[in-house]
C-alpha cells in the first residue's frame, strides 16, 4: 500500500493544486493532502475553511484524505505512515527552494523521499497568492479556482465579480 503526503498551505486551493492531486491519485494507493496550520503565515482562510474547500473540490476522488497538520512535515509523514512526499514544481524558483527542503528532510528522515511532479503547462503561472491579489481588486478568478472557492473568496473580500 503506497501512501503519499501532498503538503501545502492551500490558501486557497487552485486548479494547479488540483492537477497535482489528480495526477498523484493515479500513482499512489492513498493520497493524504496535508493542510498546514501555520498562523505565522497569516492565511486568508482558516485551516478548517481550507480543509473544507479541498474536500469539496476532491469529492469525486476515492483515494484522497484531507488532513490538517502543524509542526514538522516529516513528523506528520511518520504519523501518517507515509514515506513519500509529493511536491509540485512550477519554475526554477520552486526548484531551488524545494531541493533544499527535500535534501534537508532526507538528512533528518532518510526513510522519507520527496517526489516532484512538474506542473501542467496551463497552470505554470498559477499560485494562491496571485488568486488572492486579483480577487482583492475585484478581478474574476473563476478560471483559476473551483466555483465553491470563488464564492468563499467573494465573501472574504466582500466582492461581487
Ligand atoms: P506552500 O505554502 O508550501 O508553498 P502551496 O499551497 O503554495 O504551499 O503549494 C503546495 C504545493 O503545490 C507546492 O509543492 C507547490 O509547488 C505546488 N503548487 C502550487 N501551485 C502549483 C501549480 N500551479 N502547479 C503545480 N504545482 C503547484
Amino acid at each position: 500500500m503506497l501512501r503519499a503526503i501532498y503538503p501545502g498551505s492551500f490558501d486557497p486551493v487552485t486548479y494547479g493544486h488540483l492537477d497535482i492531486i489528480r495526477r498523484s491519485c493515479k500513482i499512489v494507493d492513498e493520497l493524504v493532502v496535508g493542510v498546514l496550520n501555520n498562523n505565522a503565515k497569516m492565511p486568508l482562510f482558516s485551516v478548517e475553511e481550507r480543509v473544507k474547500m479541498l474536500e469539496e473540490a476532491t469529492k469525486d476522488l476515492t483515494n484522497v484524505r484531507i488532513v490538517p497538520f502543524h509542526g514538522l512535515l516529516i513528523d506528520f509523514a511518520r504519523q501518517m505512515d507515509a514515506f513519500v512526499i509529493i511536491r509540485g514544481l512550477r519554475a526554477i524558483t520552486d526548484f531551488e527552494y524545494e531541493l533544499q527542503i527535500a535534501q534537508s528532510n532526507r538528512k533528518v528522515a532518510p526513510e522519507i523521499d520527496t517526489v516532484f511532479l512538474t506542473t501542467s503547462i496551463e497552470y505554470a503561472y498559477l499560485s494562491s497568492s496571485i488568486v488572492k491579489e486579483y480577487a482583492r481588486y475585484g478581478v474574476d478568478v473563476t478560471q483559476f479556482v473551483p466555483i465553491e472557492v470563488v464564492d468563499r473568496i467573494k465573501e472574504k473580500y466582500n466582492r461581487a465579480f
